[in-house]
C-alpha cells in the first residue's frame, strides 16, 4: 500500500466521510465541501490539490490508515484515566440521566446533556465559542438544511440543540477558528472528533484554540437523500420544505418511537412515525456513508465527554429523553460533579457494561461486522482498524444480516438516485418496502414468509 496519501485516494476508496478536514487545511478559494450525486458531502477542488499525495493529509485524515487510531490518541489525550475499556477506551465516570435545572432537557434530543455541558463551559467563562450543527435560515436558497456554525452566546449555544442525521462538515467552522483567535469546544460525532484530534496533534494553533470536544455517541451518516425520502412518503414537494426535525418530543410517547416532523414554507406541517417510513428502520442501515462500514467507534473516545441515548428500559419508555454519558477529562468531571451535587444534573454513576448495553447493536456492527467485513476483498486504500478480520465468530444468521445491511445501504444510495433521476418516487419507495421487509424477515424471524408479507404490507399501510 502506498504511504503517502491523497483526498482521491480515500474518496474513490469509499472512505471519505466527508469531515471537511482536508478542505480546511487546504486554505484555498476553489477548494470545498459539496453534495455529490447520491447526496453525501465530499471534497471537491482542482486536481492538483485533490490528487497530491501528502503526508499531512495522510496523517490527519480521520480515514487515512496512516492516521493514528482511538487509542493512541485516547492515551496521549486522557492519560490519567482510571478506567481503560475495551469498548468505551479511556475514562474518568460514566452516567445515566438527564438536566434537572431549566428546559435543556425539553429541548433535547434526549436528556438535554450536550447542550447544557456546552452553556456550562461559556457559563464558566472556559470558552468563547462552540462550534456545532444548527438549521439554515433558508435551505432552499442555501443548499443544506443543517450547518456546522460558531455560537458565541448561551442563547445561540441552546439554538443547536437535537440531533441531525444529515451531512455536515467542519471546513467552515475549522477555518474560521483559524482566523478569529480564541478558546473553542467543538460538538462532533466521533470520527469527527478524531479529525479534529489529528488536526489539533498536526497544527499548534488549533491544539490551542479548540479546548474542548463534546462528542456524540454515532450509529452512522445518513445522506441527504433521506429528507427527500420524507418528503416523498409524506406526499409534500422537496423544494417546498422549510424545517425538518428527525426527533420531534412527545413525553406521552416512548422515547425510541422517533417521529419526523416536516414544516413547510407556507407554515404547514407533516409528520410520520420512523416504524412506517420504508427506510425508517435505523438499524437497516439507510443511506449509510460507505465509511461508516469501516468504523470502530462507538462512542466518540477521543472527546472530553460523550453524549448517547440510553437505550435500555426503563429509560427508552421515558418520552422526556435521558442520556448515557462518558467523561473523560478530569476538569469537565469536575463541572459534571459539582452541577450534580448542586442538583442542576439528575444523573446516577453506571458501569462500562451498563453503557455498552445501551448501543448493543451499534457494537454488534462496529466489532464483530466490522470483524466480518474485514474479510472481504475490497479495492483501493485497506483500512486500517483495531478490529481484527475474522469470519469464523459470527454465526450464518449474523453473517446474513451484515451482508444484508451492507447491499440495503448501497442499493439504497442507487435507487433513489435512479428514482430521482428519473423523476419516479414510487419506483425508489417500492424497492425500499420490499428491501426493509424481507431485512426485518431475516433479521428477526428466520426468513419466514408469512412475517415478511405482513411487514410489508403495514408499510404501506394495509
Ligand atoms: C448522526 C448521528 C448519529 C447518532 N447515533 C447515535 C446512536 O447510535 N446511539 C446513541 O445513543 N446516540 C446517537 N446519537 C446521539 C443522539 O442522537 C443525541 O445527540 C445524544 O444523545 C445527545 O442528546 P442531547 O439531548 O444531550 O443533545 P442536545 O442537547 O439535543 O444537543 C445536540 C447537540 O448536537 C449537535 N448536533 C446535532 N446534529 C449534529 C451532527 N450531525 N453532527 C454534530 N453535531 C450535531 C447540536 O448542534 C447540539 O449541540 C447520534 C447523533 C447523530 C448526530
Ligand atoms: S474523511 Fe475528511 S479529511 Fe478525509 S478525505 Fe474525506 S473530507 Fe477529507
Ligand atoms: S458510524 Fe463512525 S464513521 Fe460513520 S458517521 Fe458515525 S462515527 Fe463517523
Amino acid at each position: 500500500m502506498k504511504e503517502l496519501l491523497s483526498p482521491r485516494d480515500i474518496v474513490t476508496s469509499g472512505l471519505c466521510i466527508g469531515c471537511g478536514s482536508c478542505v480546511a487545511q487546504a486554505n484555498l478559494p476553489d477548494t470545498q465541501m459539496d453534495f455529490d450525486a447520491y447526496g453525501q458531502l465530499k471534497p471537491q477542488g482542482p486536481n492538483a490539490w485533490y490528487n497530491r499525495e501528502s503526508g499531512s493529509f495522510t496523517r490527519t485524515c480521520p480515514f487515512s490508515p496512516g492516521s493514528r487510531n482511538e487509542d493512541y490518541l485516547g492515551a496521549t489525550l486522557f492519560p490519567t484515566a482510571p478506567h481503560v475499556d475495551n469498548a468505551l477506551g479511556r475514562f474518568q465516570a460514566a452516567y445515566v440521566g438527564h438536566v434537572s435545572e431549566e428546559d435543556f432537557r425539553m429541548q433535547g434530543s434526549s436528556g438535554g446533556m450536550v447542550t447544557w455541558v456546552a452553556t456550562e463551559l461559556m457559563r464558566q467563562g472556559l470558552i468563547d465559542g462552540v462550534a456545532h450543527v444548527i438549521a439554515t435560515e433558508d435551505p432552499q436558497e442555501d443548499g443544506r438544511y443543517f450547518r456546522y456554525r460558531i455560537a458565541r452566546t448561551e442563547a445561540e449555544i441552546r439554538e443547536g440543540a437535537k440531533s441531525r442525521y444529515y451531512p455536515i462538515e467542519l471546513s467552515e467552522v475549522l477555518s474560521l477558528i483559524r482566523e478569529v483567535p480564541g478558546r473553542y469546544a467543538v460538538v462532533g460525532i466521533p470520527c469527527f472528533i478524531k479529525a479534529v484530534q489529528l488536526l489539533r496533534k498536526e497544527n499548534p494553533m488549533y491544539r490551542e484554540r479548540i479546548q474542548y470536544t463534546l462528542g456524540l455517541f454515532c450509529g452512522h451518516m445518513k445522506s441527504a437523500r433521506f429528507v427527500e425520502s420524507f418528503a416523498w412518503q409524506m406526499n409534500v414537494p422537496v423544494d417546498q420544505i422549510e424545517q425538518v426535525e428527525y426527533r420531534q418530543k412527545d413525553p406521552s410517547r416512548p422515547a425510541n418511537w422517533y417521529n419526523a416532523k416536516l414544516t413547510l414554507r407556507d407554515g404547514n406541517s407533516v409528520n410520520r412515525d420512523w416504524w412506517h417510513l420504508a427506510d425508517g428502520d435505523w438499524g437497516a442501515g439507510f443511506y449509510m456513508n460507505s465509511a461508516c462500514n469501516y468504523c470502530d467507534d462507538v462512542v466518540a473516545e477521543t472527546s472530553d465527554i460523550s453524549f448517547g441515548d440510553a437505550w435500555v428500559e426503563p429509560y427508552s419508555s421515558d418520552g422526556r429523553g435521558t442520556n448515557v454519558v462518558v467523561v473523560r477529562s478530569p476538569l469537565v468531571d469536575q463541572l459534571v460533579t459539582n452541577a450534580i451535587q448542586a442538583g442542576r444534573l439528575q444523573l446516577e454513576p453506571v458501569d462500562a457494561r451498563f453503557v455498552e448495553q445501551t448501543q448493543a447493536a451499534g457494537f454488534r456492527q462496529r466489532r464483530e461486522g466490522l470483524a466480518y467485513r474485514l474479510t472481504w476483498p475490497r479495492s483501493g486504500v485497506q483500512p486500517r482498524k483495531r478490529v481484527i478480520p475474522d469470519d469464523k465468530t459470527p454465526t450464518a444468521q449474523r453473517k446474513l444480516i451484515y451482508r444484508m445491511r451492507y447491499y440495503l445501504s448501497k442499493g439504497s444510495h442507487q435507487m433513489f438516485r435512479v428514482a430521482r433521476n428519473l423523476q419516479m418516487p414510487q419506483l425508489y419507495i417500492d424497492w425500499a418496502r420490499m428491501t426493509l421487509a424481507a431485512y426485518h424477515g431475516f433479521a428477526y424471524h428466520q426468513g419466514n414468509y408469512e412475517e415478511i408479507k405482513n411487514r410489508y404490507n403495514q408499510l404501506k399501510g394495509e
